[in-house]
């Protein structure tokens, strides 16, 4: 039986995206193949507990709410690390997976594919990030992605139309017209919606509200499907 590290479970609202204010079950897992310059998420495997398939059933199943839970979001750290283990969790569920990645481990996205139900993309910018070869492996992960619907839809194994795909893009004052540029190219490749999220310190925005409306407006310009989301749960003062 697969094992997982993992840093938290809790049930609060999603705060993010498309779908803010969705009661979620939030599995949080250890490790990361990145390291952006902006994380502030602690997912040290070190103080990380191992569960087993069988444990985490229990666990969640037990939790109070569960059963109201929209979805369950597979965060981190980087959940795809753990694609062996998400193949054997997520059916037992019952519940539909959202699955929040930094768009970058296109062979753990292969493998888990057919149980997800949301792919909640990151698309890292080099300018916020610091990650500089990003553009590289997020060609190949959304490669992976419609390579996953085109099988999907010549085998007909399941409602593949189920899947829903967006890219949350994180910006700062610093964001280049070429990183717009092939983050639209990519949107209008791989057909996909890009939320874009400003970046915050705190509860306050980084950024004054002219350079976002000027952002928002040079997307818009190429990419009709992109919206403008800023993160919710910090306002609530939620997890
Ligand atoms: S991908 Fe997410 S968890 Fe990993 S380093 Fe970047 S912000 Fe942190």
């Amino acid at each position: 039986m697969n094992k997982a590290k993992i840093k938290e479970i809790f049930i609060s609202t999603q705060g993010e995206g498309p779908f803010v204010g969705y009661k979620q079950l939030f599995i949080r897992f250890c490790d990361c193949n990145l390291h952006c310059d902006y994380c502030d998420t602690d997912f040290n495997s070190e103080t990380g507990m191992e569960y087993s398939v069988d444990d985490l059933e229990r666990k969640v199943k037990a939790l109070k709410g569960f059963e109201h839970v929209h979805s369950v979001s597979l965060t981190g750290g980087e959940p795809l690390l753990w694609a062996d283990f998400l193949n054997e969790f997520l059916p037992r569920i019952n519940k539909p997976a959202y699955l929040e990645t930094n768009a970058t481990v296109h062979v753990g996205l292969k493998k888990v594919f057919d149980n997800i139900d949301y792919i909640s993309a990151d698309i890292k910018l080099p300018s916020s990030s610091g990650i500089k070869n990003s553009f590289e492996m997020h060609e190949k992960f959304f490669g992976s992605v419609r390579d996953a619907i085109l099988t999907c839809a010549a085998t007909k194994q399941y409602d593949c139309e189920r899947q829903v795909l967006f890219a949350k893009i994180v910006f700062d004052e610093n964001i280049k017209d070429e990183e717009i540029e092939k983050s639209v190219e990519l949107a209008e490749k791989y057909d996909f919606q890009i939320i874009l999220q400003p970046k915050m310190n705190g509860m306050k925005l980084e950024i004054p509200t002219p350079v976002i409306e000027n952002v928002f407006d040079k997307f818009l310009e190429k990419h009709k499907n992109t919206r403008l989301i800023p993160q919710v749960h910090k306002f609530l003062n939620i997890q």
